[in-house]
């Protein structure tokens, strides 16, 4: 009955619907390099420390009951996260990632025609699910590779519905200060979502950020999200949680998908969370050699943008054979994976995690090769 030797063609083939394939998929950092069994991977912004003990045990202990469906309500994490963060857990949901938390949002809020406000250079994952929805993005300028609240505000008007901010913003690392965050909202109409995207705020240790969570409390319009996959190392369990008003996350109960979280993440994220002994390491280590690193990029003649993640983008000369897309293959052949940033327009830049000691120095050693290679200051 079934031809083993289909047309080339099919022309009744299924066709998404047209916001989908208007859009290029989110394509994140690479995780192989052929040829290396072992390269260093520095694109994604993981832990290079790698995870908690207790995280590793629990996610053992959990693996027993496989069977079972995962706690719908997620309640033992939500009771941990709003014991850690000092709020109410009615008013956390936990996602699959915070990437899911994006697509919540788009799901709950977004119809087509309706517009999306973020950063010229702000994460591209909401603009990519916005746009599968349906949505107008408006790119706001950026001052200095930093997020600028005049121009998100110029751009607000009667169809926008959700504004998205990491701070620190992925790929720059750069951030604005809670009175800047809350003069942004404050600028906003109370029917427009503000969107406050934490994911590297365990590594800010500047005294005039906040990651939003007093704002989210008093407002209705502020959703406060998060990642279990930076800092807390769990990037491979997909785990996330925002915070904000019982209306928003009734919402966003009712949208996603009743099992999100999986039982291993769940079990993972309650003992990661009793162990802040490893996210004081962690945020201990980055700082050392967050500060190396871009001490090592700058001596190399690079342009190394202030960061308050676990990254550095840094930006390269304007000379041919020392570009960034050159550097990268470079990098590439020594065995090093780093991140190509020409999806946002900074072609010339590359993102680079903060890895281990060694890891850090093998990039800059690299690097250090490369630019000579490539007659630096020429
Ligand atoms: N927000 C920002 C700013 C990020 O950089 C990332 C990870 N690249 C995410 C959200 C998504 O992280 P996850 O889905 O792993 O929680």
């Amino acid at each position: 009955m079934n031809d083993p030797h289909p047309p080339a063609a099919f022309p009744a083939a299924p066709q998404p619907v047209p916001s989908v394939t208007a859009v290029a998929p989110y394509k994140g950092g690479d995780s192989a390099l052929p040829g290396f069994a072992d390269p260093i991977k520095l694109a994604s912004n993981e832990n290079p420390l790698g995870v908690s003990p207790a995280a590793r045990a629990a996610v053992a202990e959990a693996a027993a009951r496989l069977n079972r469906y995962p706690d719908p309500a997620a309640v033992s994490l939500r009771e941990a996260l709003g014991r850690l963060h000092g709020v109410d857990p009615d008013r956390i949901v936990c996602s699959a990632g915070s990437d899911e938390i994006t697509q919540m949002i788009v799901r709950a809020f977004i119809a087509p025609g309706d517009e999306i406000i973020q950063s010229r250079y702000g994460f591209s994952i909401y603009r990519v699910f916005a746009q599968v929805a349906g949505a107008v993005v408006r790119l706001a300028e950026e001052t200095n590779l930093t997020a600028d609240v005049d121009a998100i505000l110029s751009l607000v008007g009667p169809r926008t519905r959700v504004v998205f901010l990491a701070n620190p913003n992925n790929p720059t690392g750069t951030y604005i200060s809670a009175a800047e965050v809350r003069r942004l909202h404050a600028g906003l109409p109370s029917d427009v979502l503000l969107v406050l995207d934490g994911a590297y705020a365990e590594y800010v240790e500047a005294d005039d950020y906040s990651a939003g969570v007093e704002l989210a409390t008093e407002a209705g319009n502020v959703l406060v999200v998060r990642t279990f996959s930076k800092a807390y190392g769990l990037a491979a369990l997909r785990l996330g949680w925002a915070y904000g008003s019982p209306a928003l996350i009734q919402t966003f109960n009712t949208v996603r998908e009743p099992f999100n979280v999986s039982a291993l993440a769940q079990a993972a994220g309650v003992a990661a969370l009793g162990d802040q002994d490893f996210i004081a390491a962690s945020v201990a280590h980055n700082r050392k050699e967050r500060a190396r690193l871009s001490r090592g990029l700058a001596d190399l003649g690079l342009e190394v943008v202030p960061t308050a993640g676990n990254f550095v983008l840094a930006g390269f000369p304007d000379r041919p054979g020392a570009t960034a897309p050159e550097a990268d293959a470079w990098l590439r052949a020594a065995g090093i994976i780093v991140r190509r940033v020409d999806s946002y327009g900074l072609d010339n830049y590359l993102r680079i995690s903060v890895g281990t000691a060694s890891e850090c120095d093998a990039v800059l050693g690299a690097l250090s090769g490369f630019l000579d290679h490539r007659g630096a200051g020429a």
